[in-house]
C-alpha cells in the first residue's frame, strides 16, 4: 500500500564529491534501513541513474568536482526518469535556492548536519513523490476514461475538470469549459431545476443521484444522457463528480426495435385470421384481435392455451355467425410438431374439428420468433370436395360418371388378376325412351332417369358401383359376384323397374345384358360383351335380361 514500509526497501543514491561526508551521511542512511549507492561526479550519478536498478531518489550534492554541476546532473536526471532529488548544499543563496525550484526539486538539507532534518527531508521527498504518482495515475484514468467525465463545484457550479471524451463529444476546448458550468451543456435544466438533483447530495440525503437530460455541443446539436453525480472529499472541500453516458446508441436500438414492433403488429394485424408472434418455446409475444377473440392471451403459451383449452369468445361466434365462417362454438386446436420448429422454412398443418378446416402456418421470422397462424379454409375445403365429387359424379342422376366407372373397372380388373377373383358387369338400357321424351316432354324424362338409378342405388350393395354410362344406359359393376349371382340381381331389378309408377309417366321397362369376367379381359372386351347381351335382349322383345353362361 501507499506509504508502508516506506524505510525498508527504499535506495537512495548519494552523489558527494567528499568521501567523508559520504561515509557519514551513507552510515546514517543504513543505521535509518535505507539502501545506498554512491557517485562522485554529476555524470556518474547521471549514469547510475539510466541503470537497471534506478534509486528511488538521490540525494544531490550542489557543488561537485567535474564537468556538470549538482543543479545540471539533477535536470538531466529528472528529465529521463521520474525521481525525486534532495540536494545537499553549504550555501543556501537566493541564486541557490532559484536555481533549486526551478530543477523541481523536492527539497534542499543544509550540509553541516542536522541528521533528523536530512532524515525526515528524505522521508517526505519519497512520500510526496508517491502521492504525486498515484495524482497522475488518477489524472490518466479520468483523462483517458472513454465515458464522459466532469468535476465541477457543487455550488458555483463552475467545471475544475472535464475529461477527453467529454471534451471530444462536445467540441469544447479546457480553456472554454473553464468558464463554463455544467448547466451551459443542458439545454432542458435551469438552476432551480438543476439544483433539485444536487441539493439531496449536497445534503447527504443520497450518495448518488442518477437522471436523463440532453447534452448540446458547442455546434448546437444534441445527445441524450443519462448522468450519475457523486460527491467527494477534495483538500477540505466538496466536489462533484458526473459520469455522462451517451445514449444516442442506445437510443437508436431502443427505436430500431421498437419500429421493429411496430412493424410486426402492424403485419399481425394485417392478417385476417387469428395470428401470434411466439417464441421457440410456444410464448405467445404478440397477437391480433381475431387471435384475442380465440381466447389466447400474451404471455400465454399457444400451444397450452390453444390446445384443447381455447374456447371462442362470444364476439368471435357473432363475428362468425356473420361471415358465415366456421361453426360457432368450434373449440380450435392450432398446434404443430417440434420437428416443425427447427425447420428452417414454412411449414403448415391442417387441422380439422368439429366442421371446421384450419390450415396453421408456423413462419420462422429470425431470432427464434415465429409468426404462427391459422386460417379457417372451411368453405374452401368444402368447395374442394364439391369439385372432386362433381369430378367423377352424374350430376342428373347423382350416380357416378362413366369416366369414374371405367377408374373402377380397371382397379377391378387389376384385382381380379392379381387375386382371381370374380366379379359380374350389368348393363341396362331403358326401353323405347326415346318415345317418353316425346310423350312426356324432357323433364319427365330426365325423373325417369333419377328414379331408376334411384331404385338400383337402393338395391345394391355399398361395394357396388353404379354410373350412367350414357344418355338412358347405366352400368353396374358387381365385385366378387358370380355371373349367376349378377344375372339373379338383373331379373329383380328388372322386374322392380317394370312394377315401379313413375308420376307423370306411369310404367317403363328396361332390357339388361350380364357379362363376368373371363382372364384376358380388358374393359372394352367386357363392356363389349355386356352391350351385347343386352341388345340380344333388345332384340329378344326387351324387358329381359340376357347373359352368358360361362367363359370361353
Ligand atoms: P330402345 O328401346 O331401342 O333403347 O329405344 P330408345 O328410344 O330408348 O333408344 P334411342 O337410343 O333411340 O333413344 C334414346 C333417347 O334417350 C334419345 C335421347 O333423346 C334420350 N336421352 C338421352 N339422354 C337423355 C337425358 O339426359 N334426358 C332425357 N330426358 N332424355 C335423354
Ligand atoms: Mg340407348
Ligand atoms: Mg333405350
Amino acid at each position: 500500500m501507499h506509504g508502508e514500509n516506506l524505510q525498508k526497501s527504499k535506495k537512495i543514491l548519494l552523489v558527494e564529491d567528499s568521501r567523508l561526508t559520504a561515509k557519514v551521511v551513507e552510515d546514517f542512511l543504513h543505521k535509518n534501513g535505507y539502501e545506498t549507492e554512491t557517485a562522485v561526479t554529476g555524470e556518474e550519478a547521471v549514469q547510475k541513474i539510466s541503470g537497471c536498478f534506478p534509486p528511488d531518489l538521490v540525494l544531490m550534492d550542489i557543488e561537485l568536482a567535474g564537468e556538470s554541476d549538482g543543479i545540471d546532473a539533477a535536470r538531466r536526471i529528472i528529465k529521463s526518469r521520474d525521481i525525486p532529488v534532495v540536494f545537499l548544499t553549504a550555501n543556501t543563496s537566493g541564486e541557490i535556492i532559484d536555481k533549486i525550484k526551478e530543477v523541481k526539486a523536492y527539497g534542499f538539507v543544509l550540509k553541516g548536519m542536522d541528521k533528523a532534518a536530512l532524515l525526515s527531508t528524505v522521508e517526505m521527498a519519497l512520500k510526496l513523490h508517491e502521492a504525486n504518482a498515484y495524482a497522475r495515475m488518477f489524472e490518466r484514468l479520468f483523462e483517458n476514461s472513454l465515458n464522459e467525465l466532469y468535476i465541477f463545484h457543487p455550488n458555483s457550479l463552475k467545471f475544475v475538470a472535464v475529461n477527453r471524451a467529454a471534451r471530444k463529444n462536445l467540441g469544447y476546448t479546457i480553456e472554454e469549459l473553464s468558464t463554463m458550468t455544467p448547466l451551459d451543456l443542458k439545454p432542458e435544466l435551469d438552476l432551480r431545476s438543476f439544483r433539485k438533483f444536487l441539493d439531496p447530495l449536497v445534503s447527504g440525503e443520497h450518495e448518488q443521484v442518477l437522471f436523463n437530460t440532453v447534452h448540446r455541443r458547442k455546434d448546437g446539436s444534441r445527445y441524450p444522457v443519462e448522468i450519475n453525480l457523486q460527491l467527494f472529499d477534495y483538500g477540505g472541500e466538496k466536489l462533484c463528480l458526473a459520469l455522462v453516458a451517451d445514449l444516442t446508441e442506445r437510443k437508436q436500438l431502443e427505436e430500431e426495435k421498437r419500429c421493429k414492433e411496430e412493424q410486426c403488429r402492424l403485419m399481425l394485424e394485417g392478417i385476417p385470421s387469428p395470428a401470434w408472434l411466439v417464441s421457440r418455446e410456444r410464448r405467445i409475444l404478440a397477437q391480433n384481435k381475431a387471435a384475442e377473440m380465440v381466447g389466447t392471451k400474451v404471455g400465454g403459451y399457444c400451444w397450452g392455451s390453444i390446445h384443447g383449452t381455447a374456447s371462442l369468445t362470444d364476439e368471435y361466434k357473432i363475428s362468425l355467425e356473420k361471415t358465415g365462417s366456421p361453426l360457432p362454438g368450434t373449440r380450435c386446436y392450432f398446434c404443430c410438431g417440434d420437428e416443425a420448429l427447427d425447420r428452417n422454412e414454412p411449414i403448415n398443418s391442417e387441422v380439422e374439428l368439429a366442421g371446421t378446416i384450419w390450415d396453421t402456418w408456423w413462419i420462422p421470422l429470425g431470432e427464434g420468433v415465429y409468426l404462427h397462424y391459422a386460417n379457417d379454409v372451411t368453405r374452401y375445403k368444402k368447395m374442394e370436395e364439391e369439385l372432386r365429387c362433381l369430378s367423377v359424379t352424374d350430376c342428373l342422376t347423382n350416380s357416378y360418371n362413366r369416366r369414374y366407372f371405367v377408374q373402377k373397372l380397371e382397379e377391378e380388373i387389376e384385382r381380379a388378376k392379381r387375386a382371381g377373383s370374380k366379379f359380374s358387369l350389368i348393363m341396362l338400357d331403358i326401353d323405347r325412351f326415346k318415345s317418353i321424351n316425346d310423350r312426356f316432354g324432357h323433364n319427365a324424362g330426365d325423373s325417369v332417369l333419377k328414379s331408376m338409378a334411384e331404385l338400383i342405388k337402393n338395391r345394391i350393395r355399398k361395394i357396388d358401383t353404379l354410373a350412367r354410362w350414357g344418355g338412358e344406359e347405366f352400368v353396374i359393376l358387381l365385385p366378387d359376384t358370380t355371373v349367376k349371382n349378377a344375372v339373379r340381381l338383373a331379373e329383380e331389378l328388372r322386374e322392380s323397374i317394370s312394377r315401379m309408377d313413375i308420376p307423370g309417366v306411369g310404367r317403363v321397362t328396361a332390357s339388361f345384358g350380364v357379362a363376368g369376367y373371363c382372364p384376358g379381359d380388358t374393359i372394352d372386351t367386357l363392356i363389349q360383351r355386356a352391350d351385347n347381351y343386352m341388345y340380344e335382349a333388345k332384340a329378344a322383345g326387351r324387358d329381359s335380361v340376357r347373359y352368358m353362361d360361362e367363359c370361353e
